[in-house]
Order: structure tokens, then sequence, then C-alpha cells
């Protein structure tokens, strides 16, 4: 299928939800097969020594789906979406799931990053714990261009206080833009006595693939 089909397809879904966009099997926010044929995950990107594993590029299919997680309110498609992710990539040593956490003041229902997480964890059979949190003051940068995010503080999360002391740690978000945003959440995750392995994102910015290296 052409990504113009896929495209028209996932359209249509939009009218007719809770049926696979791509397949069309009702009841189903989108199985995790089908989403698992659209991911084109290269290689780990090397992100300040942790390796950042991404599905594909933050472009097409893989763009609306984060769309559609962030504005459609359904909490399922982000598990499938975490499911397909935890499929395209071998499970990494690790204790524990972490995903960045949704900025305090979010309109969402929900934290999309958490659903991938616990699509991954049931795919790997890592738990996972929401041990972050947003410093104050620094959640609103965070919505500002590429280049300010570049600039957030280190200190812009934190580690919730004993939730990831002596754990081994993937961190997931939704979309990784510059990198910064994981980068300060592998910070936190050391402040707070935990070991950060590998990182998850659904989609990575083209932006990001100047600087790309391949983790050996
Ligand atoms: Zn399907």
């Amino acid at each position: 299928m052409s990504t113009l089909e896929e495209l028209a397809r996932f359209a249509a879904h939009l009218a007719w939800p809770r049926a696979c966009p791509f397949c069309g099997a009702v009841g189903e926010s989108a199985c995790v097969l089908c989403l698992l044929r659209l991911l084109k995950p290269p290689l780990p990107i090397d992100l300040g020594g942790l390796p950042l594993m991404p599905g594909g590029e933050h472009e097409g299919v893989l763009r609306e789906l984060v769309l559609a997680l962030k504005y459609g309110g359904d909490r399922a498609l982000g598990i499938a979406m975490g499911r397909a992710l935890g499929r395209a990539y071998p499970s990494p040593g690790a204790d524990l799931l972490v995903p960045v956490p949704l900025h305090p003041g979010s309109p969402r229902a929900f934290n999309q990053s958490a659903a991938i997480a616990e699509g991954l964890s049931r795919e790997w059979g890592i738990p996972t714990r929401e041990g972050l949190a947003w410093s104050e003051r620094r959640a609103e940068q965070t919505t500002l261009g590429a280049e300010r995010r570049t600039a957030m503080p280190r200190d812009a999360l934190a580690p919730k206080k004993g939730a990831l002391a002596g754990m081994r740690v993937v961190l997931v978000d939704d979309v990784s833009t510059t990198g910064t945003t994981l980068l300060r959440a592998a910070d936190a995750a050391r402040r707070g006595g935990g070991t950060p392995v590998a990182a998850l994102s659904w989609t990575v910015a083209a932006e990001a693939k100047g600087r790309e290296q391949v983790v050996r």
C-alpha cells in the first residue's frame, strides 16, 4: 500500500473510530501487526551515550498516528503503538519503563507516552512507573521551538523520591525532536539513583538525522 493510500484510509478511519484504519478490523484502535508493518526503525541513534530506538521518522502515517493519539483521546491506540514498537526492537535488559511525564496543565486526558510505555510493557514484561515529574517553571519551555528546547535547563525534569533508585530504566517518549527532553529525563533518572540503559520513541524528527550516529 502506498503512503497516500495509507493516509486516505487513515482519514476515513477518523469518521469510523474503533476499527483498525489499516485493515478495517472492527473494535481495534489499530492492530499491532498493522502498526508493526508501518514502522521503519532505523538503527539506534546515539543520544549522549544512550541508544535511542525510534519506530521511524516523524512524517507520513507515523506522524498522523502521534497526532491521533494526542488529540483523539484514544489510549488504546497508544498501547497498540507501544506493542508494535516492542515487537520492532528486542527487549533491553531493564527493570522499569519510565515515560516522559505529561506537562502540568496539559489539556490531554492522558499521558500518551505512558500509553506507549504500557504497550511496550505488555510485549517485554517490564513494568512501567511514572517516576519523573517536570520541575516548576520549566514546563512551558518545552512547548517552545526546537531552539529553545535545546536550552532546556538540566534540571527541567526531576525524579520522584525513591521511584528509580537502583533501577535500570528505559525512557519512553512519543516523539523525539532534538533529543533534549530524553536527555533531561536521563539526567533526572541518574539523579534519582537510576541507570538509564535505553530510550524509545514512536518517531524521531528528521532534523535529528544530521547528528545521527550508529551505536556500536
Ligand atoms: Zn489492522
